[in-house]
């Protein structure tokens, strides 16, 4: 469930639209090549994105979808080479992407020990994700996904009442809260609810997030800086992408789980 850019068609940066905004330097229209993109696929200004105004594509992460359309859906084949096949491919991306978003945190709820008694439905779960992955194009555009999404939020939400359960004193319960520039700077937020918490420029600095749930957290900030995680503890924290902590500001002193790498921006 990892990007793997050298195996995809360059598919974010084609069947997706984006907006000239801070995010993006231009705008363009789903199904449209971004002008940086190479005939090899790749990204002419990879190694300047945020310099070259294109910090939105620093923050996207398809958790494995793009290589599993153009390998597996489309066997290969890109759109370049069959132009009649690249709509079809470019409405499979974004419904591909939402089913390994979820298959990413199903797998993160298995390796949480305290979740075990949800475990035996994670797995079915799972499997039943994964077997839709690997359905024809038609099959996979008529998904209902939000359908599927709320089936599989209710086994994660268990899972992180699971975990959370164990971390001892009061837990905190912002779920979807606004805490748009909030100061939470040292805040005591261990084993918190944060589900869809709106966290953009929030000071957290040196707050303590661990076994904190932040499936869903905006952490991005409109100048672009990012909520600000420097030297908070974010040890065991729950449903955290890569994507969200690509958006937020942190420093050597940020404690990360394990799975995620500390971006080349801090
Ligand atoms: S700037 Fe690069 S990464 Fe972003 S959409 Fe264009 S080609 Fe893709």
């Amino acid at each position: 469930m990892q990007a793997d850019c050298a195996n995809c068609f360059g598919l974010c940066c084609v069947a997706l639209s984006f907006a000239r905004s801070a995010d993006f330097a231009v705008s363009k229209p789903a199904g449209q090549p971004c002008s940086n993109l190479q005939q090899d696929f790749r990204c002419g200004i990879h190694t300047q994105l945020r310099d070259e105004g294109y910090p939105g594509c620093t923050v996207f992460d398809c958790f494995g979808a793009g290589q599993k359309v153009s390998q597996v859906t489309f066997g290969g084949t890109d759109w370049r080479q069959a132009p009649r096949t690249a709509r079809s491919m470019f409405e499979v991306f974004p419904v591909m992407r939402q089913l390994h978003e979820l298959l990413w945190y199903a797998t993160e709820a298995l390796d949480l020990a305290p979740a075990r008694p949800v475990h035996e439905e994670l797995r079915t779960a799972l499997a039943h994700l994964d077997g839709l992955t690997r359905a024809d194009a038609e099959s996979i555009v008529q998904l209902d996904v939000n359908a599927l999404r709320g089936e599989v939020n209710t086994l994660l939400l268990r899972a992180s009442e699971l975990v959370r359960a164990r971390v001892p004193g009061r837990r905190k319960n912002h779920r979807g809260a606004d805490l748009i520039g909030a100061k939470l700077s040292g805040a005591d937020l261990r084993g918190a609810s944060l589900r869809g918490a709106l966290l953009v420029a929030a000071d957290l600095g040196g707050a303590d997030l661990r076994d904190a749930d932040l499936i869903g957290a905006d952490l991005r900030d409109a100048d672009l800086r990012g909520a600000d995680l420097r030297g908070a503890d974010l040890t065991g924290a729950l449903f955290l992408t890569q994507a969200q902590l690509n958006a937020a500001r942190g420093d050597a002193a940020t404690v990360l789980p394990p799975a995620l790498s500390r971006p080349a921006h801090w």
